[in-house]
């Protein structure tokens, strides 16, 4: 059974290669920013104090998202699952460790999508959404086929977390707060480095094959 942790920088492709890891592997996929909105829209009151902190834009404080991780790992406890946007630091890592071996279990493996910064810069400051399809293209590796238009002829616009400023936020926040946890899962023996510079059929092959050999070692 499969119980990972995805590592990464922002733009790194977790997301994607997490849905085809989920697909493939018929495991669960837990990504903790959709888990912290699903738990809103469920109108919970942990979901409403949950909804107070995004509307103030604050992030939202440890002890509320053990709880609602807690409940969500307990569900899928006996098939598994890919973790993605957790743990973001060494205490997170902390209490995932302590979670789990409380339960008998520990992970199986995490993987480190491994890319540099300005690659991530040209993915994301590249991206174009569409506002009627909702489909992603990229400038520079996957362009629409018009400046301004999407293929089905809606308007394309760029979402504003995708700026330059925004971005380098988020990179410096995981290279303070989450990058000692390669080092933290490296002297545990769990961390397995992924190429990630190479595009996503690339990345998709061998992480695939890192899979296979994690649930069949030889
Ligand atoms: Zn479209």
């Amino acid at each position: 059974m499969l119980r990972l942790v995805l590592l990464g920088r922002p733009g790194a492709g977790k997301g994607t290669q997490g849905a085809f890891i989920s697909e493939k592997f018929k495991v669960p996929r837990l990504v903790m920013s959709e888990l912290l909105k699903e738990e809103v829209r469920s109108g919970s009151e942990l979901g409403e104090t949950i909804k107070g902190y995004m509307e103030r834009g604050l992030l939202v404080p440890d002890d509320i998202v053990y709880q609602v991780l807690e409940k969500r790992l307990s569900e899928v406890m006996e098939r598994g699952f890919v973790l993605d946007g957790f743990p973001r630091n060494l205490e997170q890592a902390e209490w995932l460790d302590k979670f789990l071996s409380e339960r008998g279990r520990s992970l199986t493996a995490v993987l480190f999508f491994d890319v540099d910064e300005l690659t991530v810069l040209r993915r994301m400051m590249g991206r174009l959404v569409c506002e009627s399809c909702g489909r992603s293209y990229n400038v520079f590796y996957d362009p629409p086929p018009d400046a301004r238009r999407c293929e089905c002829g809606g308007k394309l616009y760029q979402r504003s977390d995708d700026c330059y400023e925004k971005i380098l936020r988020r990179l410096d926040v995981f290279n303070e707060e989450t990058s000692p946890l390669i080092k933290y899962y490296e002297d545990k023996g769990l961390l397995v480095r992924i190429d990630a510079s190479k595009d996503v059929e690339g990345v998709r092959k061998e992480v695939f094959s890192t899979i296979s050999s994690l649930l069949s070692p030889s």
